[in-house]
């Protein structure tokens, strides 16, 4: 099993703190994006993985409409009604239970309250996803106790509304569909406008690097805002000048972009090109994938960073550096920005044989240029999201 350690403590703390051993248990992972970066809303592709780091989630049905739920890293308990399910201010960790329960209670009327109790040990806001694993391993496991079956793509919008309408954020559905559809040694293949994903072999000889920068840099969302206009303005010109049906760039290609990305602003069109070109790099990657050329697979990595850098403009000083630090050290296979960009995390490609040794090269190069490291954790494509119990 993935992470028994944190099972074997979960099973401790429920039995410790409930008297009792809980009816469904169900495990979630977090993910990283590898390939595809600001196609989702462009309906596009994106590759990601469930990664060797997650959360359990531990319940049994309570006499009552009462539900108790304790955060098992920090001990921490709350309780509220299954009749009224609304987001709280303090101790935000319950908002994404609550709104994943509100999710479930929407498909069928939820019986009666719960004791439950999570506990995890994914990184909390490193860009890892801790929010989603923790809503899809309840999804699972309060939908298990209460006999509410609803399929993953259905579980995935729960969670994500989760996100929208009780912790404040307004995500995509690549984090929720990423836990459920992971598994070991596959990355995720999705397409965005279908929401349709498939898996694809990755192999043993790879794994990969997150570095956390921990860099944010102001203006995120405004600056998010205008990338996403610029792609809506561009979708529009070469809706007009294309013959074909284009409803998102998703429908345009490179050679279509040259010819005609006449008309639009030379910032524009750069906006543009960087989905156009993921999306060619997720198609390309899913084919070197086929022939297992993880070397192929990488430089489409650090192609796709090369576009966040001058293209779309997404990057930022310290996420070059990790990336040309990088470059440098043996072993690596690619390197990219993971996620929004604007500062966050790299994710590098590196053979599990080099991972120790080139994530302390990297943490020093960037110590040696910021002052302090940046935070290196070695994941490995794992299991998706289950039911244990
Ligand atoms: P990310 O999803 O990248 O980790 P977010 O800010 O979206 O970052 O989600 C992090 C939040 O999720 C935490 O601040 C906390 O409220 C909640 N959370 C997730 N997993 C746990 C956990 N195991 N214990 C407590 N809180 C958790
Ligand atoms: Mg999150």
């Amino acid at each position: 099993m993935v992470n028994e350690s944190v099972y074997n403590e979960l099973m401790k703390k429920y039995r410790a703190h409930y008297g009792r051993d809980p009816e469904v248990i169900a495990y979630a992972p977090g993910r990283i994006e590898v390939l595809g970066n600001h196609t989702d809303y462009n309906e596009g592709f994106v590759f990601s993985a469930a990664i060797n780091y997650g959360t359990f989630f531990a319940a049994s049905k309570s006499a009552s409409k009462a539900c108790r739920l304790v955060a098992g890293d920090l001990m921490k308990e709350v309780a509220f009604d299954v009749t009224g399910i609304e987001a709280s201010k303090t101790d935000t960790w319950q908002n994404y239970v609550k709104g994943t329960l509100a999710g479930l209670a929407g498909v069928k009327a939820v019986p009666c309250g719960f004791d439950g109790l999570f506990l995890g040990n994914i990184p909390l806001g490193s860009g890892l996803s801790s929010s989603a694993a923790l809503e899809m391993c309840t999804g699972l496991a309060l939908g298990k106790l209460y006999g509410i079956t609803v399929d993953d793509v259905t579980l995935a919008k729960i969670g994500q509304k989760a996100e929208h309408m009780y912790a404040g954020c307004k995500c995509g559905l690549l984090d929720q569909i990423s836990s459920l559809a992971g598994q070991a040694g596959r990355l995720v293949k999705t397409d965005f406008r279908t929401v349709a994903y498939e898996t694809v072999e990755m192999g043993e000889a790879a794994c990969f690097l997150m570095c956390n920068t921990h860099a944010k840099h102001a203006l995120v969302d405004g600056a998010y805002n205008t990338r996403r206009e610029a792609c809506e303005q561009a979708a529009a010109h070469f809706a007009k000048e294309l013959r074909h049906p284009v409803t998102a760039l998703r429908d345009v290609s490179m050679a279509e972009w040259a010819i005609y990305k006449r008309g639009l602003s030379d910032t524009v069109a750069n906006r543009a090109a960087h989905p156009i070109g993921e999306d060619e790099r997720v198609l390309k990657g899913a084919e070197l994938l086929a022939k297992g050329d993880l070397p192929g697979f990488g430089l489409l990595m650090f192609d796709s960073h090369e576009s966040s850098r001058v293209l779309f403009e997404n990057s930022c000083e310290e996420l070059d550096a990790v990336v040309d630090a990088a470059k440098k050290i043996p072993g690596v296979l690619g390197a990219r920005l993971s996620g929004g960009g604007f500062g966050g995390s790299v994710v590098v490609l590196v053979h599990p044989r080099d991972a120790e040794t080139a994530s302390i090269a990297l943490a020093n190069a960037y110590a040696a240029k910021f002052g302090k490291p940046c935070d290196v954790s070695v994941i490995k494509p794992a299991a998706g999201a289950h039911i244990v119990k």
